[in-house]
């Protein structure tokens, strides 16, 4: 008998028929004598919907009353679906996330869990209880409502799994587990059984929008084995299959020979590369000129300093295409005059691709197979970086897709 926390994203619960069938899955669970804890998103759509009445009445609405609002998405996805659970002869008790409680810090829209109350779930457990609590949400010190951010329902369901102990935490989604690389962009991506979490974090970063990308640092941080599934089978499925399915984010490197050196491509369509000319190589100058952009609250991403030559350097960096224009502008209006730059000039479409792989740390020549394939295809590179278990270059929009198929092949991800 374990303890089992499953995640269910808005796709799952995006209708009453939908939220019957969650309950039907959750019931087998249970009969087969697991603890359960289940936390739902919102119906799908609905914090869209939410958020969109605020802005209605409101350009710039209070975030503080924007997380009451956007909360009672999920406050309504655990009463319907602890309904349906009932329906199903269990015993079952929804909460908001105040009532357990899930506690935050104050920063509506984006709050950070701080700790979670595990003694009020773990008495309704030992009574037999289902517990279904609302994911997305919790509260700050002063017992206002906050969000964790979009998606953050997978967080509230891996932490969740962490202070309980649990066993093992299933996010069941619309997809059928983690990808070698975007099924859109190659046919024959292939589903991974295993992903080991550091992977996980840097293909979720580098724009796998499978899982929010702080649940896995969760999973990592505390260990507690995730596995991302699809919630698109037939909920009476038996459960011996189900607990195979979907992929597993694992802790060590895979001890198996076979294992491949390499997991899957990662890419970020949708970057802008900024270059400051001809600035005084000083101590001082990255400060200056990535101070004002992260002032005005834009990540940067890839950065290169190039050797100086006769005293100056060039500066590069990327940003995320949508804030291109602001970087642009603050560098323009109050940086340029100030570091003393020549110009200031940019490539609004380009795009990172990233060879992933935990592999990496112990095999040499990686890199270059990565850049003969892009030679091959004639894909000029004007970025790169590398980290122990990621190589991301930076090229054209135009040659994202052609890169990332011609990578996949490379390193044989389309063979099992
Ligand atoms: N309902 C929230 C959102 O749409 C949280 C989630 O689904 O994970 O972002
Ligand atoms: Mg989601």
């Amino acid at each position: 008998m374990a303890l089992i926390v499953h995640k269910y994203g808005g796709t799952s619960m995006g209708s009453v028929e939908r939220i019957k069938n969650v309950a039907k899955r959750v019931a087998k669970w249970h009969k087969a004598g697991h603890r359960m804890v289940v936390v739902p998103s919102a119906m799908s759509g609905e914090t869209n919907r939410l958020l969109g009445l605020a802005k209605e009445i409101s350009a710039h609405p209070d975030p503080r009353e924007l997380d009451m609002i956007a909360a009672t998405g999920e406050q309504v996805s655990v009463g319907l679906l602890a309904l349906a659970l009932k329906a199903e002869g269990l015993d079952a008790v929804s909460y908001a996330g105040w009532q357990v409680a899930v506690k935050t810090d104050s920063a509506f829209t984006k709050a950070r869990i701080s700790e979670i109350d595990s003694e009020r779930v773990l008495k309704d457990l030992d009574e037999g209880k289902v517990v279904v609590i609302t994911g997305f949400q919790g509260v700050d010190p002063n017992g206002h409502i906050t969000t964790l951010g979009r998606g953050g329902s997978d967080t509230s369901a891996v932490a969740m799994a962490a202070a309980l102990g649990a066993d093992e935490c299933l996010i069941y989604t619309d997809v059928d587990g983690v990808y070698t690389t975007d099924p859109r962009v190659v046919d024959d991506a292939r589903r991974l059984d295993k992903i080991t979490f550091e992977e996980m974090l840097e293909m979720a970063s580098l724009g796998s929008k499978v899982l929010q990308i702080r649940s896995v640092e969760f999973a990592g941080k505390y260990q507690v084995k995730t596995r991302v599934l699809s919630s698109l089978t037939d909920p009476l499925c038996p459960l011996e299959q189900e607990m195979r399915s979907g992929t597993l984010i694992t802790f060590e490197e895979d001890d198996t020979m076979e294992k491949a050196v390499i997991s899957g491509i990662a890419f970020q369509r949708d970057e802008g590369k900024i270059t400051v000319r001809g600035v005084p190589d000083r101590p001082g100058i990255a400060y200056q000129i990535l101070g004002p952009i992260a002032d005005a609250n834009i990540d940067v991403d890839m950065i290169i300093q190039n050797q100086s030559v006769e005293g100056k350097t060039d500066f590069t960096f990327t940003v995320g295409r949508g804030e291109y224009q602001r970087a642009m502008e603050i560098l323009k209006t109050s940086v340029q005059a100030h570091v003393g730059a020549a110009e200031i000039v940019g490539d609004p479409k380009v795009s990172k691709v990233s060879v992933v792989g935990v592999g990496m740390r112990s095999h040499v020549g990686i890199a270059s197979t990565a850049f003969r394939t892009l030679a091959e295809e004639g894909i000029n590179i004007q970025m790169i970086s590398t980290s122990e278990i990621k190589i991301s270059v930076l090229i054209d929009e135009k040659y994202m897709e052609l890169a990332v198929r011609a990578l996949h092949k490379a390193f044989e991800l389309d063979q099992a």
